[in-house]
């Protein structure tokens, strides 16, 4: 690094140095020149945008947490850039805008409840709320927690709210201390932090994709509000009791990039084989729209797993295990959703052809990951894994 390379070019000389002046005059210039090179090449802390929810922060020591890495191809519209490095990965809560741990090395660690850590320099802690759709998404499955990170760098307290509902008067006191609150583009957030800076997340990003959702962009939002700084970077220096009211607004990662045409072109076929399907109900012609978006984004399970949800309705159960057992193994990241959806697929084909064992892997899967299944399914996996075990 820089600095080791300035000691010595500050040390190899000192020979000649300590010959002509005297030891005492020598350690006072040793201690200036120290101070001076340490202000010069100490870090300082970061806040790194990449986009949607992800953030990076970074200590001066170099120490990286990233908070909510999103999943690549899941309407976002726009990658995320998998050789980004971290020291942890903390996720507020299971959903495929949030959690794309899967980018990062098995020796990463991985944060979703809550507690307190510390990785190097860096302190965190999460507290138990829910997800501000908690009631709609209860009724499905367990998917509904949010755990708010608290993440303290140098002395600066960061809170990402994650998907939170409106934060409670308990968890606004919780978050008392904090300098910067990472929320949601509303005012019902917003008037809540008004003696903190509020760092807007979670809209849509024009700028790096044509590709819309159920969002929309900050512009909207920000309009009327006094003390925006639009930021010309994705990258921040926090400073404890930043200006109190001030919204942040950074531009999102250079590293991003925008969906390929070929996954857009995959999409349009997978509408396109839905929509044959309805009219038809003739499988062969609506599978061939999946195998078209298979040949398109290989790489993605989206073409398998609509393939399979047709041949399911017409319980083509070999067909469909090939489909996904192939699937499983040709594609490198699988979003919690889709892989929820696509096991209990699998488990009631196995369990339709006679392959008890394997159904029941499938179920034992589903029942494992409580929380990311929907609540039929998370029934339907305890009644096989209940009846397979007393079988033995
Ligand atoms: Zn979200």
């Amino acid at each position: 690094m820089n600095y080791l390379y300035a000691l010595s070019m500050i040390f190899i000389p000192l020979p000649i140095f300590i010959k002509k002046i005297k030891m005492k005059r020598f350690l006072s210039v040793l201690v200036l020149v120290l101070t001076l090179s340490s202000s010069l090449f100490a870090q300082t802390p970061k806040i790194e945008y990449i986009a949607h929810a992800a953030f990076i922060l970074e200590s001066s020591q170099g120490t990286r947490v990233i908070i909510d890495p999103y999943h690549s191809y899941k309407q976002m519209g726009f990658t995320f850039p998998e050789a980004i490095a971290a020291d942890a990965v903390l996720i507020t809560h299971p959903h495929y805008d949030h959690d794309g741990s899967q980018y990062f090395s098995k020796n990463t660690p991985i944060y979703r409840d809550v507690g307190r850590y510390q990785i190097n320099d860096i302190q965190f802690y999460g507290i138990s709320s829910k997800h501000s759709f908690a009631e709609q998404i209860g009724k499905s499955g367990n998917q509904n927690y949010n755990t708010i990170w608290v993440v303290e760098l140098d002395g600066v307290r960061i809170a990402h709210l994650g998907d939170n509902g409106v934060p409670s008067a308990e968890e606004v006191s919780l978050l008392q201390d904090v300098d910067y609150i990472i929320g949601h583009p509303q005012d019902a957030y917003y008037s809540l932090f008004t003696d903190k800076t509020y760092i807007p997340n979670h809209y849509l990003l024009p700028e790096v994709t044509k590709h819309t959702n159920w969002m929309k962009p900050v512009a909207g939002w920000l309009e009327g509000k006094s003390d925006v700084s639009k930021l010309e970077s994705n990258s921040y220096t926090p400073t404890v009791k930043d200006t109190a009211g001030k919204i942040l607004v950074f531009q999102p990662s250079p590293l991003v990039q925008e969906w390929s045409q070929d996954y857009y072109d995959a999409l349009a076929a997978i509408s396109a084989g839905y929509a044959s399907y309805k009219e038809t109900e003739n499988l062969e012609e609506a599978v061939a729209f999946m195998d078209k978006a298979i040949t398109l984004a290989p790489f993605v399970m989206d073409g398998y797993y609509s393939k399979a949800v047709l041949l399911s309705r017409k319980q083509e159960n070999t067909k469909l295990i090939s489909v996904l057992e192939h699937a499983f193994s040709a594609v490198p990241d699988v979003d919690w959703g889709t892989e929820a959806k696509a096991r209990i697929l699998l488990a009631r084909a196995y369990a339709a052809t006679a392959n008890t064992t394997l159904a029941y892997n499938h179920y034992r899967w589903l029942h494992r990951h409580q929380r990311i299944a929907n609540t039929n399914d998370l029934k339907e996996a305890q009644e096989y894994i209940t009846t397979f075990e007393a079988k033995d």
